[in-house]
């Protein structure tokens, strides 16, 4: 089978090299615009669940990726200098460069031929010279346009502005920070990725953003600002810039996520918000998805229609806790007036995926904290 994939982040990587690694006799090529080694983002999280997953379709990407995971199982929770730690919840976090190195270097070990620096810029030429085209070209996806009659996508902007940093300073475990100022509420989402550096997303509300002159500062001004909001989290260490800039979430879903011999993975087809740390996760197993049903022997029609039949509903959930998350994040205003466990309570059971039961089995002494609370109102 001759199959090619435009975009080289980890949903292309990794169902290039599964389909290699399964059959070597598939042409396999994936294009990808930027250098192997190109520096965009920080850190990447993934929950327990889906390592096991990534171990049970390629157990030589899964070693290397979890031998450079940094873990921890506590969410820790800061408003008003106080600090409110959960404990029970499994993550992991990885160096998003790390990641795709780790990717790349097994696809290159499995035949995989991979384009780095090419911007693939007409869709319908690559699509005309395989069985399989893959849009694996992220948020902002070209094959997605390029298509749009047959995927119907609908785009929605979160309301929030965000910003995504990195610092030096080591957060054990996901810190959510929240600081109100003058100008209103920030909130910080940290956690380490490697044992020296940590990411650093910012978020707050349009208004906040506009009050607090954000819109007009340059990159180092809006870094200074926020190391000075955000002072007594950071330890004096600063935040780090890495093409990082103001933007809204985009949430992107599809009507349809095929066409012809065409299909959408990852950030393409569907984005989560960052809250739920799931972007990467999801990437990663349509990737996973969409390969076994090539591996059980479905031809491409049939293996297409059924990715979208079994995939959506999954995804449609995900998409919904995470709506649910980035609604909470929004409206945060409305909940720090609430004592620290109550507010952090209120954090961890957001996207409704979480309840009180659930959060009792997994930090007993938390929920007692938080009846605690309650009691004293
Ligand atoms: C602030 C923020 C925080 C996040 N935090 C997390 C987190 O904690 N955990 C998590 O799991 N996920 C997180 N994510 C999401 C995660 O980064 C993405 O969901 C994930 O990378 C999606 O993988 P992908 O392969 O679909 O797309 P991408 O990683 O975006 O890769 C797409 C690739 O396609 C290439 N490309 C695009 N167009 C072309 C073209 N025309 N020609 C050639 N190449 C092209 C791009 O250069 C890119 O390398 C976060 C995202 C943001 C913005």
């Amino acid at each position: 089978m001759r199959v090619n994939v435009i975009g080289g982040g980890p949903a292309g990587l990794y169902f290039a090299l599964l389909m290699k690694r399964n059959d070597a006799s598939h042409r396999v090529t994936v294009f990808e615009r930027n250098p192997p080694d190109a520096t965009f983002g920080w850190g990447v999280v993934f929950s327990g669940r889906t390592l096991s997953i990534l171990r049970e379709a390629d157990p030589v990407s899964h070693r290397r990726i979890t031998e450079s995971f940094e873990t921890w199982d506590n969410v820790d929770v800061v408003l008003r200098d106080s600090r409110v730690s959960v404990r029970g919840n499994h993550f992991s976090g990885i160096a998003r460069l790390r990641l795709l190195n780790i990717l790349q270097e097994r696809c290159a070990e499995l035949g995989v031929e991979l384009r780095f620096r090419t911007e693939v810029e007409d869709v319908d030429a690559p699509a005309a010279d395989c069985d399989l085209l893959v849009g694996a070209d992220g948020v902002g996806s070209l094959v997605r346009e390029r298509y749009a009659e047959a995927f119907r996508p609908e785009l929605g902007a979160g309301r929030n502005k965000y910003i995504w940093y990195g610092t030096r300073r080591l957060f054990h475990g996901l810190t959510l920070t929240f600081r109100a100022v003058e100008a209103g509420v920030f909130a910080a989402h940290s956690y380490k990725f490697s044992p020296e550096a940590s990411t650093f997303i910012v978020e707050c509300d349009e208004e906040t953003w506009a009050r607090a002159g954000l819109d007009r500062m340059a990159d180092e001004e809006s870094r200074a600002y926020l190391a000075r909001v955000f002072a007594a989290d950071l330890g004096g260490c600063e935040l780090l810039s890495n093409n990082s800039r103001w933007i809204n979430f985009l949430l992107v879903k599809n009507a349809r996520w095929s066409r012809r011999n065409v299909v959408l993975l990852g950030d393409a087809l569907h984005t989560a918000h960052f809250s739920i740390g799931s972007g990467t996760k999801l990437a990663m197993e349509d990737s996973i998805a969409l390969f076994r049903l090539f591996a059980a022997g479905l031809g491409v029609p049939d293996a297409l229609a059924e990715f979208e039949r079994s995939r959506r509903p999954l995804v449609e959930e995900y998409q919904q806790a995470a709506h649910e998350s980035r609604l909470w994040f929004e409206n945060v205003k409305d909940y720090t007036h609430l004592p620290p466990p109550e507010f952090a309570f209120s954090l961890m059971t957001r996207s409704k995926r979480v309840t009180y039961e659930s959060l009792k089995r997994r930090d007993p002494a938390f929920v007692a904290e938080y009846e605690a609370s309650i009691k004293r109102q």
